[in-house]
């Protein structure tokens, strides 16, 4: 049922690897509107399922709705066309530019974890506080920097690629450093990840395992599998203190697929402020308040 609102109520749009989530709120924050669907395989699908969504959510919304999507990997502000996606097809395009020009209306695009963040920040766990920085932990690891409310993008739109940072104080267990396919190596997502925590499991039990399949383990009690996870933790909270010695956000919150275990959550803020330069800091962290709608919340929230 379309519902007549005094504001404009806001389409949100969350491209993801393996599905396509959309949203609409309303200016309350309330929820008028989801639906997900899965991602097709090709540019062009991808496209038509995106413009399928914003068109039914339309009809949940107010006329003047406006339209955000969010998607993984960025904008370059030199030549205007996607990077860094972990969906290929969607790499080299003008993404922007070929939605509005399907939808025939204006819309705003944005990395993934930024949409996470913004959410977050804006009235979800990072509510009420300053400068938020914000990890979504999954397969890869996402970042965001919402300061006052906004995004930090910066001139080159590679602000909080946190994950693309090189991972702080390694251990001598730690060389050589891994090769990211970023080029560089010893980038954190490599370490701070589902996938980084397979490959270190797999480095010491010979086992190639799903993260996932290794949480799931340490619940059960598997020592070498806690192990794992606790080097994760160890890594995490070198990130986070790294970052507390460059901004000291007021808080962290914490995302993704990971997010539900207590060393990357509750555990992080005293093991971070030992690795502070103080050795001392009183980190504040917080797990989303949005969950897996994050994202979704967060596209709609771009205008
Ligand atoms: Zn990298």
């Amino acid at each position: 049922m379309t519902t007549s609102t005094t504001a404009a109520d806001r389409i949100g749009i969350d491209l993801g690897g393996t599905k396509i989530d959309a949203i609409v709120l309303a200016d309350d924050g309330g929820v008028r509107f989801e639906k997900r669907v899965a991602t097709p395989k090709t540019y062009a699908a991808i496209l038509t399922a995106i413009a399928d969504l914003v068109s039914e959510a339309g009809a949940h919304a107010s006329a003047d709705a406006s339209v955000g999507i969010g998607a993984p990997g960025s904008l370059s502000p030199r030549t205007g066309l996607w990077r860094n996606a972990n969906i290929l097809d969607c790499n080299g395009k003008p993404i922007p530019q070929d939605i509005e020009r399907l939808l025939g209306r204006p819309v705003r695009l944005e990395n993934d974890a930024n949409c996470f963040a913004l959410a977050e920040a804006l009235d979800g766990a990072g509510a009420g506080h300053g400068v938020v920085a914000c990890f979504t932990i999954g397969t890869a690891l996402g970042g965001g920097l919402v300061i006052d409310g906004a995004l930090r993008h910066g001139p080159n739109n590679e602000a909080a690629e946190f994950g693309h940072t090189p991972m702080p104080w390694p251990n001598d267990s730690e060389w050589p450093l891994f090769p990211c396919f970023c080029g560089k190596a010893g980038c954190v997502e490599q370490y701070v990840s589902g996938t980084g925590l397979a490959r270190d499991y797999a480095k010491v039990t010979g086992m190639a395992l799903k993260g996932p399949e290794i949480v799931e383990r340490a619940r059960a009690g598997e020592a070498q599998a806690q192990a794992a996870i606790d080097r994760l933790a160890d890594r995490l909270a070198r990130l986070t203190a790294a970052i507390v010695n460059v901004v000291d956000p007021d808080i962290f919150v914490i995302g993704g697929g990971l997010s539900g275990l207590p060393e990357l959550v509750e555990e992080l803020g005293p093991r971070a402020g030992r690795y502070a330069f103080s050795g001392a800091a009183q980190v504040k962290v917080a797990r989303a308040r949005h969950g897996e709608k994050s994202g979704v919340r967060g596209a709609a929230r771009l205008w």
